[in-house]
């Protein structure tokens, strides 16, 4: 009986919600439309949007009267950020990642990553794929959740909960044997130890499995190497049963080894990929295996992380861009991860567009990895990534014409999610 009571009082509660969800329509009249999935911009278009879905979009702008006046706009679907960290607020040196883990608990991290995930809708980003906490547990799950059931303003996310590397291989590390400290993942050793720390990790949430393939980078032989974590055996456990249960693996791999083990193991996506083998750029082609190159955090850290003792990450800028140029001509599949969380949330990570037209990407190219292409690697190609019949209504607006200049993708002033206007 009492349960019924609290039911019925929920459903008080919820009712103007409710009223708010029945379909409505709005048209969106736009002087210029990118459509995500089209080569060519076109002029003069009224999209029509009920509840939270694209109905239809057609030229013709001068005929409509009333709607959202978006004509001195260029329309885009929302922009797709593939490689955040919203439980991260800037990793530069060890101390500034030790410094979260130590003094800020899960609740404090939490609350700051709702900041996040507002002002990321804010610069036009509606929907995000969160690559680990970094310690956070699954907050990021409960981020999402959130999210999606309208308490917090945010993106629509796909997460990867905490994240998978061997022990010892990641920090906190330099503490005294002493200590028990905290970790920014879950290790697992062991091709069945692995596939336990999988199981766990779906069970709480996790869209995407996210591994460490390699750490410790430095030159030799005319190329990027480094260490490799795990072992092939157990990164094909892991990617097993990730796939198993129908689910994607993510997979830092920044050099030589780390990125052919993780290519012969099967995974999904090479996440930064700075130095990547003719072959193994060949073999990604060929499998459609994605590449998300974070240019611009790699420019942001190798200062910093020089005049901590580490220079090589200075000449890794110059082997980033040249892997970038190689895997366009390989014909590799490209999507757009910026790494924000990495480096500061003030900065707007559409700031990476302009990195991407410099080595080579037409503006239209660009674009694409942030739409189409980006929806096709979450798997969502049928619901976002361009402005066509039958898409969820994300779509964002810019005053001017971004082919002509793609930093003004960094002045987004017009954000609609699911149909509903959250910035103007
Ligand atoms: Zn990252």
């Amino acid at each position: 009986m009492k349960s019924t009571i609290a039911l019925a009082a929920l459903f008080l509660l919820t009712t103007p919600a409710l009223a708010q969800t029945t379909p409505q329509s709005v048209t969106l009249t736009c002087g210029t439309l990118i459509d995500g999935a089209s080569d060519t911009p076109r002029h003069n278009v009224v999209i029509t949007i009920e509840g939270n879905r694209i109905k239809e979009v057609h030229e013709g702008a001068a005929l409509t009267v009333g709607g959202i006046d978006l004509k001195r706009k260029t329309c885009l679907p929302g922009l797709i950020d593939v490689h955040t960290h919203t439980l991260l607020n800037g990793d530069i040196t060890a101390e500034d990642y030790d410094v979260q883990l130590l003094k800020q608990s899960t609740a404090y991290r939490a609350i700051v990553a709702t900041r996040n995930v507002r002002w990321m809708l804010d610069y036009g980003f509606t929907s995000i794929r969160d690559l680990e906490t970094e310690g956070a547990g699954y907050a990021d799950v409960d981020l999402k959740t959130a999210i999606n059931r309208g308490i917090i303003p945010g993106p629509r996310m796909q997460v990867a909960s905490r994240a998978l590397d061997v022990t010892g291989a990641y920090p906190l590390q330099g503490y005294s044997w002493e200590l028990q400290v905290p970790h920014g993942l879950q290790f697992c050793d062991g091709p069945d130890d692995c596939r336990k720390a999988v199981r766990e990790q779906l069970s709480h949430g996790a869209d995407w499995i996210k591994v460490y393939s390699d750490r410790s980078y430095y030159l030799a032989n005319g190329r990027l190497e480094d260490i490799p974590t795990f072992t092939l055996d157990e990164l094909r456990a892991i990617v097993d049963e990730a796939h198993r249960e129908r689910h994607k693996v993510a997979s830092h791999a920044m050099a030589l080894y780390g990125v052919h083990n993780s290519i012969e193991a099967g995974v999904d996506t090479i996440e930064h990929g700075d130095y990547i083998a003719p072959e193994d750029l060949k073999t990604m082609a060929a499998k459609g295996i994605w590449y998300v190159p974070t240019i611009y955090v790699g420019e942001y850290v190798a200062e910093g992380r020089a005049a901590a003792g580490a220079k090589v990450w200075v000449d890794m800028i110059n082997i980033n861009h040249e892997t970038v140029r190689r895997a366009l001509q390989a014909g590799v599949k490209i999507a757009f991860g910026t790494d924000i969380g990495g480096f500061d949330w003030k900065i707007n990570p559409a700031i990476q567009f302009p990195s991407l037209t410099k080595l080579g990407m037409t503006p239209m190219q660009a674009i694409k990895t942030a739409t189409s292409s980006a929806a096709e690697l979450l798997g969502m190609q049928q619901q976002i990534g361009s402005i066509e019949p039958g898409k969820l209504a994300d779509i964002v607006a810019v005053d001017g014409d971004p082919l002509a200049d793609i930093t003004l993708l960094q002045k987004i002033s017009f954000v609609m999610k699911d149909g509903v206007v959250v910035k103007r």
